[in-house]
């Protein structure tokens, strides 16, 4: 037998047990691997650690990764970057103001980004406010 981390499309993961590797393929192309969570059967394996920071974590466990993911990487931020600087409106340091006045209904829906302390993220959060964080790069080659 052999214990797989399963993870379906909806980013749920759950243990599946199967005979050999093999067989989960099978079992995955037919549909009869579902999601105990979602019942979805998109799945696909996820890295046995389970517990692999998918962020900024550089544990051991993701000694897998290749060289070029960091670039990777940091193509996404710059692209994230150039997005969210394109399509929302730069509100500065009132951005926790600002995002709770959007939430609460007193302003027009917009997005925006700004400034604020990881802090000042984690009230927004608590309070049901949807907040993402930029990653910063680590340095701009222009
Ligand atoms: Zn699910």
């Amino acid at each position: 037998m052999i214990v797989y981390q399963v993870k379906c499309s909806n980013g749920h993961e759950f243990e599946g047990w199967f005979r050999n590797s093999g067989v989960f393929d099978q079992q995955r192309k037919r549909g009869d691997i579902d999601c105990p969570l979602c019942g979805d059967t998109e799945v696909s394996k996820a890295p046995m650690a389970p517990h692999v920071a998918r962020s900024s974590g550089r544990s051991d466990a993701t000694h897998e990764s290749t060289k070029e993911a960091p670039a990777q990487a940091a193509a996404t931020i710059a692209q994230l970057r150039t997005y969210v600087e394109k399509h929302c409106d730069y509100v500065g340091e009132s951005f926790p103001a600002e995002a709770r006045r959007i939430h609460y209904g007193e302003v027009e829906k917009r997005s925006i980004y700004g400034e604020a302390s990881s802090k000042e993220v984690s009230r927004l959060t608590d309070e049901g406010i949807e907040v993402h964080q930029l990653p910063t790069l680590p340095r701009r080659n222009d």
